[in-house]
């Protein structure tokens, strides 16, 4: 007989464990299918953002920046090291153990909270009912009050550079190098290619960054790219802008990737080449043909502002809907479904997704940028605060970058904050809280900091909304 559950949510990422263990919270006797197999050949739970994204790219980012402050910038502090080395391998392991740890630990909140586990391929038939095509070979179908879809995404390919899991990697394949290529090409200057770029530049790879579009990270503040152009530049990236990849010929173990830019056409010989190039939704046999389930025009699946699809009853949420493809963004979509599936009134602040790149420094922003606030017409009133007048950057030899507030010149209500520097994924979700609460900039402004931190920064920049900036002198309003 099947077996009947409350909800059924496919895939255990950030926007389905979530979702599931709230809903078990909740009292909704939950089903969670997952097919991922880890490294060490059983089921991970955790979704790309656990095993091969998020958590795993912040590890190395760690490992490796430690690597390069000790061989960059210890001596300003006066310590001095001998010997230093690094041991890839070693970064690897240590990473991979991480990523065991907490994906371990999703499936003891699973227990914990009562959730069913389904290890498998899970599939949306018609009438909320889902198939589930067990790992073990067994097959059976689940009936269900409510499904969540939350089958993610997974990483474009593109016909010049086909993947050849050694010389040509994606995102995955480069979280797992052996030893640091010595010469490193990276397809696409997006989050991710900077990201897994950096990483290998600090060990000490000569990394070539390759990018169709003449404009660099053209959704952030302008101010902003401008600001991480000239530093990533600066720590040694080579990033080629209106550089786009048509083909590559790979011989033994190196690369040579032809591209043209406005001077026609080039080519550049590499070591390793990681393919960058986004990410897509994962909808191929997740989705029955009488499901019922449409797709959007891009090929994610349809939902409305509260992540319902064209079924009642099935929601789908996270890397597979529309979106920025950010790990919070999912989950908290998943805890809104849940909630307004037992009544309450969830919805998510899609205005308010604070988003990341984890460079060094860090790049992050919340809100609308300068232009495009500009193009809407609305009067804005901006504060600027740089970390090199920050005592707390400046006792930490980090005084690269500034804190952007953006406020509506007629209510001082703050749109958008963007902040490169030292923390700003930190220091953007300090802005990204006052946004939430609806605070003026002057609201921040009042406020009591802690000195000396580098938060100060947030309450300066808000200060010079208005033009009260202690540390630094204020522009003059005309
Ligand atoms: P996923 O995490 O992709 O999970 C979907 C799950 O569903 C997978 O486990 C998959 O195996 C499973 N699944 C799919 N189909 C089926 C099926 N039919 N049956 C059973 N199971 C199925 N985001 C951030 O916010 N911050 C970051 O710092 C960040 N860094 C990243 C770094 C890298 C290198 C990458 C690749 C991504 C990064 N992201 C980051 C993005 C983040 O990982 C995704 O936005 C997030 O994982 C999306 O969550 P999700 O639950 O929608 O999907
Ligand atoms: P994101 O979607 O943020 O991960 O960024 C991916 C980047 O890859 C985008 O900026 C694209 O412009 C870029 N891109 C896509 N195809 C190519 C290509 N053939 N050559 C160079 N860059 C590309």
């Amino acid at each position: 007989m099947s077996q009947k559950f409350d909800l059924v949510v496919i895939g255990a990422g950030p926007g389905g464990y979530v979702a599931a263990i709230r809903a078990a919270q909740l009292g909704l006797k939950t089903a969670c299918i997952e097919k991922y197999q880890g490294k060490e050949g059983k089921t991970a739970l955790g979704g790309t953002c656990l095993n091969v994204g998020c958590i795993p790219s912040k590890a190395l980012l760690d490992s490796s920046w430690k690597y390069h402050d000790a061989e960059e910038s210890f001596k300003i502090h006066g310590i001095s090291v001998k010997g230093l080395a690094m041991d890839v391998p070693t970064m690897i392991s240590r990473k991979d153990t991480i990523v065991k740890n907490l994906t371990g630990g999703i499936a003891m909140l699973f227990k914990a909270n009562g959730v069913t586990l389904f290890e498998g391929h899970g599939k949306l038939l018609a009438n909320k009912q889902v198939e589930v095509k067990g790992l073990d070979g067994k097959e059976e179908t689940l009936i269900a009050d409510n499904v969540i879809i939350a089958s993610g995404s997974r990483p474009v390919e593109i016909p010049p550079t086909p993947l050849n899991g050694d010389t040509i990697v994606n995102s995955t394949g480069a979280l797992d190098f052996t030893e640091v290529p010595k010469r490193l090409g990276v397809i696409g200057a997006g989050v991710i290619g900077l990201e897994l770029g950096s990483v290998w530049a600090r060990l000490g790879a000569e990394v070539t960054v390759l990018e169709a579009m003449d404009k660099f990270l053209p959704a952030m503040d302008e101010q902003v790219a401008k600001e991480a152009l000239k530093v990533l530049t600066k720590q040694g990236l080579t990033i080629k802008l209106g550089a786009r990849v048509t083909g590559s010929n790979v011989k033994g173990k190196t690369v040579t990737v032809e591209y043209e830019n406005a001077e026609g056409a080039q080519e550049i010989t590499f070591d390793k080449v990681i393919v960058a190039v986004g990410r897509r939704p994962v909808t191929t046999n997740v989705l029955a043909d009488d499901s019922g389930v449409s797709l959007d025009e891009r090929g994610f699946i349809f939902v409305d502002d509260y992540c319902a699809t064209s079924v009642p009853g099935v929601y789908a949420i996270g890397d597979v809907v529309r979106g920025p493809m950010l790990a919070h963004k999912a989950s908290e979509e998943g805890i809104m479904v849940v909630e307004r599936i037992t009544g309450q009134k969830a919805q998510m602040s899609y205005g308010l997704i604070p988003s990341v790149i984890y460079t060094h420094p860090e790049i992050a922003s919340v809100g609308k940028t300068e232009q495009a606030l500009k193009a809407e017409g609305i009067a804005i009133n901006i504060g600027v605060f740089p970390f090199a007048a920050s005592g707390r950057a400046m006792a930490a030899n980090d005084t690269t970058g500034f804190v952007k507030i953006i406020a509506d010149a007629k209510t001082d209500r703050i749109l958008g904050g963007h902040v490169i520097g030292p923390s700003a994924a930190e220091l953007v979700q300090q802005i990204a809280i006052a946004m939430e609460f609806g605070s003026s900039a002057e609201d921040i402004g009042m406020m009591i900091f802690s000195h000396p931190t580098l938060s100060e920064a947030v309450h300066e920049a808000a200060l010079a909304v208005n033009g009260h900036a202690i540390h630094i002198a204020n522009r003059k309003k005309k």
